[in-house]
């Protein structure tokens, strides 16, 4: 027996230091037999106390008939071990979850029950936290104004908050698991870009866009573009790279912004360009001149003794012939040209890829028809015109003085007429 019951002695031993809690029952009478000491501590019960014990004293959920069926298989032979879940009620009366796997062991002819039991406690904390967690993420991304996306590494839309379905009027369920490219981008070449850049993506979390903002034009849903604004993450999930981004409608702002700019570039008055930006555009205009070896333009008018036009007709009067002169000129020009005011009563005129000749032209044909042209409760007005073509030396200075000294030249010789540089004297004609 000295072999055996030092193995017996072996087996206690493991059974009262193990960590899970353990229990062994009669079959008959359910009185512990042994509880060892993890389930004693948990518990608070002594040993003594626990051996006038059934588990039912620990388990206020069951009752002795219900208990008696959860054993059943077991006793029956059908199945060998069974698993369930309920709480036990330490001595001070405090509870914790448990999970309970129960077998009916046989042992020298006689047969008892163990139980093992896991504290649950720490589990449940961690899956509330979890749970938790993930609460204050959605309401997080529920509430945001801005849309919250995420994709996986073949574009694959994972991820998709209210504020998206708003922005781009697709529903969670319409999106989820589909190609986010396929329905947003507008053009079939910018979708081949956007293909390539995420197989790049998929393979090593980098991109041109990934870690900066964007601006791009997308589709709605019901066809519209929008503009939307885009700041985009790397994020490894699973070893696989995801993208999030986080997008937002600027369609307002971008309306607002063009509005400001045609402001910024636009006469209040005659509605056709300003001076600085006609200043600026033929800036670029020599520069291109200059690059490509091709000529143009420029025409200036100033309308016949205006002052009396006020004079005569009052400033209201005045404005009005300004507005009429500016639509007229602004009509017989090509798109490609450029009007702009400036001075009072004066105009400028931009005329790309077009010679001195062709200018001047068109001068005589505008100075002829202002000239027929009759303002309302003003009758007749003319004007003057200075026409100059661009030398390959000129600057934005030399070309408008130019056209400046042909206007004051046009003037001299009796007003209602054209003049025009000779391009290559720079003499008047
Ligand atoms: P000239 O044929 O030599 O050009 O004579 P002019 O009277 O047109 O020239 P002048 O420079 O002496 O006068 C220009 C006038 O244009 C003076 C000013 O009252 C008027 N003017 C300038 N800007 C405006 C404007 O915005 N509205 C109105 N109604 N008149 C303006
Ligand atoms: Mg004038
Ligand atoms: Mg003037």
């Amino acid at each position: 027996r000295g072999q055996t019951g030092k193995e017996l002695e072996r087996y206690r031993s493991i059974v009262e230091n193990s960590l899970n809690e353990i229990y062994i029952f009669h079959p008959d009478t359910l009185k512990f037999i042994a509880v060892n000491r993890g389930a004693r501590e948990n518990l608070g019960y002594t040993i003594d106390e626990l051996s006038e014990m059934t588990p039912l004293d620990l388990k206020p959920e069951i009752d002795l008939q219900s208990f008696r069926e959860l054993l059943a298989p077991l006793a029956s032979g059908e199945k060998e071990q069974i698993l369930f879940y309920t709480v036990h009620r330490r001595k001070d009366g405090s509870f914790y979850p448990v999970e309970i796997h129960v077998q009916l062991v046989e042992h020298g002819g006689e047969k008892v029950y163990v139980a093992l039991v896991m504290d649950l406690t720490e589990r449940r904390a961690m899956e509330h936290e979890l749970w938790e967690r993930e609460r204050i993420l959605s309401a997080i991304t529920d509430s945001a104004r801005d849309a919250i996306v995420m994709l996986d590494g073949q574009g694959k839309v994972v991820f998709w908050n209210p504020a998206a379905e708003q922005l781009f009027g697709y529903s969670r369920e319409e999106v989820l698991g589909r190609e986010l490219h396929r329905l947003l981008v507008p053009n079939e070449e910018l979708y081949r870009a956007c293909k390539k850049a995420l197989k790049h993506f998929q393979l090593t979390g980098e991109g041109n866009i990934v870690g900066k903002t964007i601006e791009f034009k997308g589709r709605h849903k019901d066809g519209q573009e929008i503009y939307v604004e885009l700041s985009l993450s790397p994020l490894k999930i699973k070893d696989a790279w995801h993208a999030v981004g986080i997008l937002r409608d600027i369609s307002e702002r971008k309306k607002m912004e063009e509005q400001l700019y045609r402001l910024s570039i636009t006469d209040p008055l005659t509605n056709v360009y300003n001076r600085r930006f006609f200043m600026q555009m033929l800036k670029q205009e020599i520069q291109r001149a200059q690059r490509t070896g091709r000529s143009f333009s420029v025409i200036m008018l100033d309308l016949d003794h205006f002052k009396s036009v006020n004079d005569r007709f009052g400033h209201a009067a005045g404005d009005l012939v300004l507005k009429t002169i500016a639509e007229a000129v602004s009509k017989r020009i090509r798109k490609t040209d450029s009007l702009a005011r400036w001075g009072g009563e004066e105009f400028i005129i931009l005329l790309p890829e077009t010679p001195v000749d062709g200018a001047t032209n068109l001068a005589e044909e505008l100075c002829a028809s202002l000239s027929s042209l009759t303002v309302p409760g003003v009758g007749h007005v003319t004007a003057s015109f200075g026409v100059a073509g661009y030398v390959p030396s000129d600057t934005v200075d030399t070309i408008t003085m130019r056209a400046d000294n042909m206007l004051y030249e046009a003037k001299t010789a009796g007003r209602n007429c054209v003049r025009y540089a000779d391009e290559v004297s720079g003499q008047s004609n």
